[in-house]
């Protein structure tokens, strides 16, 4: 099944430039992958040797409307010589006051009010934090258990990366696992043998009620979940599920923090998920990526009111959130995050729901490979997830790394995927149309027959 891994990775590795890279491992940190990507039209990227490749996962799931944007460029030229910085502490700038309304617009229920970060991870450990100070400020200290789940994953601070849940990121990091349950992932290819998906469903929401009953809802602070895992390999978790967790968080006092930090801003067509695909009304969202297009680093959590008013109405109104990022608030980004909102409203989130099943469909034509056990996603995230055997659903071995594999050959044929072990995810800008969908589906058919 295997076949000689390819020359390009030994050919790519070059050890004099002092840049370490994320997820080095330990006996080859320090070096660094040569083929820098020099420049971006579109959906393409152009690597340094002039090879122009198809952006299959949008740089890290982000460049949702597309490279070389003039009017984001110009937003941010703009905006640094209009005000290049603020103070958030002090001060607002008009950017973030006019970013928060719009967001706050869009965000389902009584989000409207936002925290701005730096990027995802720092939203995730904000909004944990959060939680953690309205609790201590409510007078219930005990009530800060998270729960996560196997695959997730939520970023890479101390606070946040505890909650991640992908078996390799864990085995030699430490993390607050005092502070975590973790409960199965809802990933209905590998559900126990004789369970529909139904059935998987309910096994899973009892699971979770368990959890509820051994540790205490007045210990569990809060659920956070990714509506579709991202880099656990576009887990689509079976019907209901979603809002079924919701449910039992509300019922227990539990806050529901929605991860969306790669399903917003028009990735399953919409600014937000939570609601308009999965019905339910989180109690905060996280949110990053997409909000820039990646032009610009930005995140933030969108906070219900409720919350607020819980903390205005407390016994300790002294009591401070001691919580703050230098580049909260960027002007520059919110600057360029509302060029990103005109763009994502003007027609892209339509386009990105007209194109989706589109998308979907073509890629499940990869099915019929026998590497190939399921190809699953939703909007336009998805993912091949690589088998040793179809019947069985076995994962290849961990050391085959065949998502590498298929990477470079896709790449020989001029696209870019995301290899995750023995999984390659694809989630291309927004703007991508039916013909680049077809190129890229006969690109990847191809290069994974030739890893066959
Ligand atoms: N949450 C999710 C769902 C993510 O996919 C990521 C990054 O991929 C993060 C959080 C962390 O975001 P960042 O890398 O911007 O810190």
């Amino acid at each position: 099944q295997t076949s000689a891994r390819p020359k390009l990775d030994a050919a790519r590795v070059d050890r004099q430039r002092p840049l370490v890279q994320p997820w080095p491992q330990a006996g080859s940190i320090g070096t660094t992958l040569l083929g820098p990507i020099g420049s971006g039209d579109g959906i393409y990227v152009t690597d340094e040797a002039g090879r122009k490749l198809m952006d299959g996962p949008a740089g890290m799931w982000c460049v949702n409307v597309g490279h070389r944007r003039a009017e984001l460029a110009d937003a941010m030229r703009d905006q640094a010589m209009a005000l290049s910085y603020s103070s958030p502490w002090y001060t607002t700038s008009a950017p973030s006051l006019q970013l928060a309304e719009r967001l706050a617009a869009h965000a389902p229920g009584d989000l409207d009010h936002v925290f701005f970060t730096t990027g995802g991870s720092s939203a995730v450990e904000t909004a944990l934090r959060f939680m953690q100070f309205s609790n201590n400020v409510r007078g219930r200290p005990e009530k800060k258990i998270i729960v996560s789940r196997q695959g997730a994953y939520h970023g890479s601070t101390y606070l946040s990366a505890s909650l991640n849940g992908r078996p390799r990121d864990l085995n030699w990091m430490d993390s607050l696992s005092d502070k975590v349950v973790m409960l199965s992932c809802p990933n209905p290819f590998q559900r126990p043998s004789g369970m529909d998906e139904a059935q998987f469903a309910d096994f899973l929401v009892d699971e979770f009620r368990q959890v509820i009953e051994r540790v205490g809802a007045e210990n569990i602070g809060a659920h956070v979940a990714e509506p579709i895992m991202a880099s656990g390999g576009v887990i689509v978790p079976p019907a209901g599920y979603v809002k079924r967790m919701f449910e039992l968080c509300r019922a227990n006092d539990i806050l529901y923090i929605a991860d969306e930090v790669v399903t917003a801003f028009g990735r399953l067509g919409h600014v937000f998920a939570s609601k308009d695909v999965f019905g339910i009304e989180p109690d905060m969202i996280t949110f990053a990526k997409g909000v820039t297009s990646g032009y610009f680093p930005l995140g933030g959590v969108m906070i219900s009111a409720r919350l607020l008013e819980e903390l205005r109405r407390s016994n300790h109104p002294e009591a401070m959130f001691a919580h703050g990022l230098t580049y909260s608030s960027h002007p520059i980004g919110c600057a360029v995050a509302l060029k990103n909102l005109d763009i994502l409203e003007d027609g892209l989130l339509e386009h990105a729901r007209a194109i989706s099943p589109y998308f979907q469909k073509s890629l499940k034509t990869l099915e019929e490979l026998p590497l190939v056990g399921e190809v699953r996603g939703m909007g336009l995230m998805a993912c091949v997830d690589c088998v040793a055997d179809k019947v069985n659903r076995n994962p290849l071995a961990l050391d085959v790394e065949v998502g590498k594999r298929i990477d470079a050959h896709c790449q020989e044929r001029g696209l870019l995927v995301r290899p995750l072990i023995n999984m390659c995810v694809i989630s291309p800008p927004l703007i991508i149309t039916e013909p680049e969908i077809d190129r890229m589906t006969e690109i990847l058919s191809a290069s994974i027959r030739q890893t066959m």
